[in-house]
C-alpha cells in the first residue's frame, strides 16, 4: 500500500520561540496513520501518514 505523507505545519505566528524569540526550536510532532484510505485511483487504497507539527 502506498504511503502518503501529509504534513500540517503550524501557523507562521507560532514559529517564533516564546523563550528566546528566535526561530522555533521546540517543536513537537503528532503522527497519525490512516490505513486503507481511498486513494487517488479507485480500488487502490493508500496509507495516509498525517504529521501535525505543534509547539511544545
Ligand atoms: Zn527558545
Amino acid at each position: 500500500m502506498p504511503r502518503v505523507r501529509e504534513q500540517h505545519d503550524i501557523r507562521d505566528d507560532e514559529k517564533n520561540c516564546s523563550c528566546c524569540g528566535s526561530e522555533l526550536h521546540r517543536k513537537g510532532e503528532e503522527v497519525t496513520e490512516q490505513l486503507d484510505r481511498p486513494g487517488q485511483n479507485p480500488g487502490y487504497p493508500e496509507c495516509a501518514v498525517q504529521i501535525r507539527l505543534s509547539v511544545l
